[in-house]
């Protein structure tokens, strides 16, 4: 009575070094943007086995094509507040919609995706001792009083408002990373994402970058929402991936900021898309959404430590490439 438990130590014997040499990942949201690009690069080495679980309610096959068949990969529709029962060694696990337009639209399935979805990939961690990845937000320093963000910082969250579920959600997916990790001794790591663009992104995500760039190419105005001096910090999602993977395969627990530190306002990302994707656009001022963040810039001198990690591609460079994406998928002519 009273004693507490100590943690059992991890297992020393993962699932694929026991039965076999490959090593087998589960990537659940794996059919949305940043999960798409992650099996990608994962499917590059031959030794890995991937499996996805999605179940589309942002993602897409399409974003998977080309590894459907293929004899590592196996894609399952399934969604993350239900039980799973797979082996694998290491989850990814990014399953939650991440677009304020879409994590609003039904805000108590996007708690219970971060909270019992989580909760659930932690059961299964601790049954296979996987060793686990988290990808959080930035948006869990809420609209931040210290700037730019460091991991220490605890951030400044409505726990009330319209986005809630998604900060607080993603709030307490971390609190059950941590306590897992203590009390189970599960292996944990914790990516804190800043806004993060590129192909695939779903042209009516909603968010900005997709937006500016689908505006431009069907001529429509940019629409800067008020007031447009907000600022965010863009990164690339090659460089995203790559920051994932070296967490994942490194010994920090993290929770650890993986972003660009290249700060823009709204308004100077909207020139620089009407500029490189279609100077004759005009810029509009349109209303804003409750609890928008003033602003936003990762300190990212912990990932550069502990990970050697750092983004290389810059927005002016990276713009073009998910401008010729979204080019092809809108079907608009080269010239316009
Ligand atoms: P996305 O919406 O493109 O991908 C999320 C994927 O999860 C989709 O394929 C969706 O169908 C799937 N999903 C959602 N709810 C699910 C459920 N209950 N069960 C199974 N699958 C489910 O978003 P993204 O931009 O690729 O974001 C991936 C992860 O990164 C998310 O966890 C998000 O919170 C985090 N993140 C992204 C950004 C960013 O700028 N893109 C920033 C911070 C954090
Ligand atoms: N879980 C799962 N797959 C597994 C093991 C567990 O989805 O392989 C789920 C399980 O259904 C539970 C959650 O993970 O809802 C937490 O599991 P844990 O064993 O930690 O807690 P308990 O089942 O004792 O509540
Ligand atoms: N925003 C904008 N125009 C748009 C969409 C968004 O000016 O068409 C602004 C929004 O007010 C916010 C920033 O862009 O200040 C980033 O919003 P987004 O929804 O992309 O991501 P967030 O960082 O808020 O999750």
């Amino acid at each position: 009575q009273g004693v507490v438990k100590p943690p059992p130590t991890p297992s020393p014997l993962r699932f694929s070094k026991f039965f076999q040499s490959n090593m087998r990942i589960l990537v659940t949201g794996g059919a949305g943007f940043i999960g798409s690009h992650l099996v990608d690069k994962l499917m590059e080495n031959e030794k890995n086995e991937v499996i996805v679980v999605d179940n589309f309610f942002t993602g897409s096959k399409d974003n998977l094509r080309k590894w459907i068949g293929h004899p590592r990969f196996e894609l399952i529709r399934h969604d993350v507040t239900e039980p799973l029962l797979v082996e694998v060694d290491q989850i990814y696990h990014l399953a939650c919609p991440a677009s304020p337009i879409f994590y609003k639209y039904n805000p108590v399935k996007t708690i219970k995706t971060n909270v019992m979805g989580t909760l659930n990939m932690l059961g299964l961690a601790k049954r296979v001792g996987a060793r686990i990845l988290l990808t959080s937000t930035s948006e869990v320093y809420g609209d931040p009083l210290e700037h730019p963000q460091k991991e220490e910082y605890w951030g400044n969250v409505n726990p009330i408002g319209v986005r809630s579920c998604y900060d607080e959600g993603k709030r307490v997916a971390e609190t059950l990373m941590f306590d897992y990790h203590r009390q189970h001794g599960i292996e944990i790591r914790i990516a804190r994402i800043f806004n993060t663009y590129g192909p695939r992104m779903n042209i009516d995500d909603g968010r900005v970058v997709s937006n500016f760039i689908a505006q431009a190419l069907r001529g429509e105005a940019l629409t800067v929402q008020a007031p447009g001096t907000q600022t965010r910090s863009f990164c690339y999602v090659s460089d995203m991936v790559n920051g994932l993977i070296r967490l994942m395969e490194g010994d920090n627990t993290g929770p650890i900021n993986l972003g660009n530190p290249g700060e823009f306002t709204m308004t100077e990302l909207a020139e620089t898309v009407k500029g490189l994707i279609n100077p004759s656009v005009t810029i509009k001022m349109v209303e804003n959404t409750p609890d928008d963040p003033r602003q936003r810039k990762p300190d990212i001198t912990k990932a550069n430590e502990v990970l050697g990690w750092e983004p290389k591609i810059k927005l002016r460079d990276g713009l073009p490439l998910m401008g010729e994406d979204f080019r092809l998928r809108l079907g608009v002519p080269k010239t316009a």
